[in-house]
């Protein structure tokens, strides 16, 4: 039987590129016929994605050929502008060397004729380079890394948009977004919608081409996001495939610390120890440093906080109140990069002040680990809100606090908040734990998204 190839162009984001490797190799283990190109594409240094990319050129996982293309020229990142508008100009900029790739890849496997380049599947903020798939006359499925609510409020954009209700004000009144029960505060909406510089504009642009892909694959499940799953499955979208948790167990880590980490959680007694961690990006300045020590050590708690601080330069060690280390020594302990898998597999973690970052939040389910939520950018408050309002899986610290205001979480909203999920907080750990039941279910035989995949793949070969 021929192999079939699908090429995949993730955003050059950690969160994004990650869970795009992973659910690539998931299709592979899954059907032996497909292979997987990834184009990479080069968005500025960052350490922890060019590691992991060194990692996957190293690795050469089975069915997976890593293209990085080349640099190409971009303008340079204005502090004015959003980031979504420099996505936006990357995205374009990138149309040429993405389309000169694809020619390639399908007209060596013409003349080599065992191999047939299946479609591709771009990450959802890659949507306009669906005209590249088509102009080979290619399928274009698109990988949201991120949830069903996302997809819900991005398609929702577009059919709001006229030239008198554009950018969201935060004096808005709330919004009837298609995949939520509960009407959606405007200030929990990702920050991209407020922005005036771009950001907007970006996400219409991106949502409008989403009705032209032939799938939606969303890394999510069934259970997890019943209501909005059944919301899309009326034939006015292309057909949604919940795929997830789509989650690499084998964890992330670039860290010397992981050994130190680790061991000090050995010691520490069951469901004790308050994990903080704030994603590839979350970090403080130096009063809210001060305030969450204060708050940890007020709680008398056990913690263990990945501390990454603003500017990074900083050293973090000299931003917390002096004497903290010693005070709390034994029963807290700080990291910079955590191994976040591994600790919250840890039988130690009873609680977790989280980002909401979508991968983190998936994590957490899989190990039962309850989360209290402090959003700070991007789509994190939507994420917070979902959690808590309509789920009713996270305790709720903070909705809508945004990491670019001056706003600081005090000492005593902290202290309360990890005992909330220490101490307290059995009712949200036993629907934690019993999603994390389901979440591991959805992937295995005959689970629901075990049994997505697999409509996905017959599309994919039905294509051929
Ligand atoms: N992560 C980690 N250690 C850290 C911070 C993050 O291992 O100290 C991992 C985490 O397990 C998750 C990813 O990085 O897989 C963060 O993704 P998420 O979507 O939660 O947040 P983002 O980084 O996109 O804001």
């Amino acid at each position: 039987m021929k192999k079939v190839e699908l090429i995949f162009v993730p955003a050059p984001a950690m969160g994004h590129l990650a869970s795009t490797v992973e659910f690539a190799k998931r299709l592979i283990c899954r059907d032996h016929r497909i292979r997987v190109i990834i184009l990479s594409m080069k968005w500025f240094p960052s350490a922890s994605l060019n590691a992991y990319i060194d990692s996957l050129t190293a690795l050469q996982p089975d069915g997976i050929q890593l293209i990085e293309l080349p640099q190409v020229a971009l303008p340079s990142l204005d502090p004015k502008k959003s980031l979504e508008s420099f996505l936006d100009v990357f995205v374009q900029c990138y149309i040429p060397p993405v389309r000169n790739a694809v020619r390639d890849i399908v007209s060596m496997r013409c003349s080599l004729g065992e191999t047939r380049v299946a479609g591709l599947v771009l990450d959802l903020f890659c949507s306009p380079m669906i005209d590249i798939a088509t102009g080979f006359g290619l399928p274009s499925y698109l990988y949201f890394p991120t949830n069903a609510a996302t997809f819900g409020l991005m398609g929702y954009l577009p059919t709001r948009h006229t030239p008198e209700s554009s950018e969201f004000e935060c004096s808005d009144p709330e919004h009837l977004i298609p995949g939520f029960v509960n009407p959606v505060p405007t200030c929990v909406l990702p920050s991209a919608v407020f922005c005036k510089d771009g950001g907007y504009t970006t996400y219409v642009k991106v949502a409008e081409r989403f009705k032209d892909a032939k799938g939606i694959i969303i890394n999510t499940f069934e259970e997890l996001e019943p209501y909005a799953l059944n919301c899309f499955s009326n034939g006015q979208n292309p057909p949604v495939y919940p795929v997830g948790p789509v989650i690499n167990l084998n964890g992330l880590s670039y860290s010397d610390s992981d050994d130190r980490v680790m061991k000090w959680l050995d010691d520490q007694p069951q469901s004790s120890v308050v994990f903080l961690c704030f994603g590839s990006m979350g970090s403080f300045k130096s009063p809210q440093v001060k305030e969450t020590a204060l708050g940890l050590e007020q709680s008398g708690f056990r913690f263990l906080w990945s501390l990454c601080v603003q500017p990074p330069q900083n050293d973090a060690s000299k931003m917390l109140p002096e004497g903290f280390l010693e005070r709390v020594q034994g029963r807290g302990m700080t990291c910079s990069w955590a191994p976040q898998l591994k600790v919250l597999a840890h039988k130690a973690i009873g609680g977790f002040i989280s980002h909401c970052g979508w991968n983190s939040i998936l994590e957490s389910l899989w190990f039962g680990v309850p989360i209290v939520t402090w959003p700070l950018y991007a789509e994190q408050q939507f994420n917070a809100f979902k959690m808590v309002k309509e789920l009713g899986l996270a305790v709720e610290m903070r909705l809508n606090y945004r990491k670019d205001s001056d706003e600081v979480v005090m000492a005593d909203e902290i202290e309360k908040a990890v005992g909330m999920v220490i101490d307290g907080g059995s009712e949200v750990r036993k629907k934690v734990e019993d999603m994390g039941e389901m979440a591991r279910k959805s992937v295995m035989e005959g689970g629901t998204s075990f049994n997505s995949i697999g409509k996905l793949i017959e599309d994919i070969i039905g294509n051929n």
